[in-house]
């Protein structure tokens, strides 16, 4: 059967379900011999192989029933248990989720119905955008800075929208690496409040910040107040290892409960060994190991951050991370798409910002990702991106 017998028998959110730009992207930068800083993968070095292989065979000689077994959608207990002590709150407000990609499709399940409005920063996250769209909404998107979102713009857009819900990653956000601070912060929670609007803070990199001072999350000024507001997504991808799959859902229990049944319908639960490893994992060094995930990502920023700016022709801007694992790039009035193109001769590669935006536009934009480079690969790899950068510039 050719694929025209299969598409006239697919489901309508089907047409809305679309290949990840980014994805398919990535299968041209995985030439040999080509620097990639388009990925979004952490560095594989410092995966907790060792301990893993050790506390997985341990838990399946020991506990291997249970390990092995069907285990509650809500997650294993243990782990939720410690998620809910680190955030304060009631076993009931933790859902243990399959990535916090799943928490975002859930979260898409439970709010969005075909044509109904959600705020997203411009740019956001690649894979919230994918997740939510397969519900077909209507993005509405507010522009941001290196601090996070323009909050005129949010209020602005909230004049005229009542959007499902807003999805912020204020802590060094993927693609833009923005870090929303304090007082911008708490501004954002008053206003989703006083405006009767959920709020999901997406916290994947909340852990991954270079200076030693973590900012409170939207969901604890939240709390603070005593609004219950927001439904936080966290992850151990980026401090443990993400082929696990393991992330966390914290909110207000009603929308856990839903989640939970969504859930259900999707996988039943997130794999009980995987749970079992990670809470198994972060009850030995979890500190420690992820002070050094820290350090390393703070050296590969710096280098980053040096390479750019010995290497980048005036007129380029770009961020300096404080935390994550991104640098997020415009180009005076350049396309990212043909610099890429123009890239690759070079055997360099990085991911075109248009994708993040939701609403169009920042064709002139570029996330490149550090986390998997030596410091001699960022060197070599920025020198070969401002030659083809040059090349279009003396166009
Ligand atoms: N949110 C953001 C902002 C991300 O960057 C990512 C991963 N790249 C995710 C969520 C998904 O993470 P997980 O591995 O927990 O599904």
């Amino acid at each position: 059967m050719d694929n025209t017998y299969w598409t006239e028998r697919f489901g309508g959110s089907a047409a809305r379900i679309q290949a990840s730009t980014i994805r398919e992207l990535l299968k041209l930068t995985q030439r040999p011999g080509v620097l990639s800083f388009a990925g979004g993968l952490p560095a594989p070095e410092l995966f907790p192989k060792e301990e893993a292989a050790q506390k997985a065979a341990q838990i399946l000689r020991e506990r291997g029933e249970r390990a092995l077994q069907y285990g509650p959608t809500e997650g294993y207990a243990p782990l939720r248990e410690w998620v809910a002590q680190r955030f304060g709150v009631e076993v009931e407000e933790v859902l243990i989720t399959t990535g916090s990609q799943q928490g975002l499709d859930l979260l898409g399940k439970v709010f969005l119905d075909e044509g109904s409005p959600v705020l997203l920063e411009a740019p956001s996250y690649l894979g919230a955008i994918q997740a939510f769209r397969a519900y077909g909404p209507r993005f509405v998107t507010v522009a941001m800075d290196a601090e996070g979102m323009d909050l005129e713009a949010l209020e602005e857009a909230l004049r005229r929208e009542r959007p499902r819900f807003i999805y912020a990653i204020p802590t060094f956000q993927n693609p833009s690496s923005a870090l929303m601070p304090l007082s911008r912060r708490e501004r954002l929670v008053e206003i989703a409040h006083a405006h009767g609007v959920p709020l999901v803070e997406d916290d994947a990199y909340a852990e991954l910040y270079f200076d030693g001072k973590k900012l409170p999350t939207l969901f604890e000024l939240d709390r603070a107040q005593g609004y219950g507001n927001v439904v936080y997504l966290g992850s151990f991808s980026k401090v443990l290892a993400p082929g696990l799959r393991v992330a966390y859902a914290v909110g207000p229990k009603p929308v856990i409960a839903k989640l939970v049944q969504a859930k259900q319908g999707a996988d039943l639960h997130t794999p009980v060994l995987n749970q079992m490893l990670v809470h198994a994992l972060v009850q030995e060094g979890f500190e420690a190991r992820v002070a050094r995930i820290r350090e390393v990502y703070r050296a590969k920023a710096e280098a980053m951050v040096r390479a750019l700016e010995a290497h980048m022709p005036p007129g380029v801007r770009f961020s300096r991370p404080r935390g994550g694992m991104f640098v997020w790039m415009e180009l005076p009035g350049v396309n990212a798409q043909a610099l890429l193109e123009e890239a690759l001769k070079e055997d360099v590669a990085f991911v075109p910002g248009a994708p993040f935006f939701a609403g169009g536009g920042g064709e002139n934009t570029l996330r490149l990702s550090y986390a998997t480079m030596t410091e001699g690969e960022i060197q070599e790899g920025m020198r070969r991106l401002s030659q083809a950068l040059g090349r279009l510039l003396a166009l």
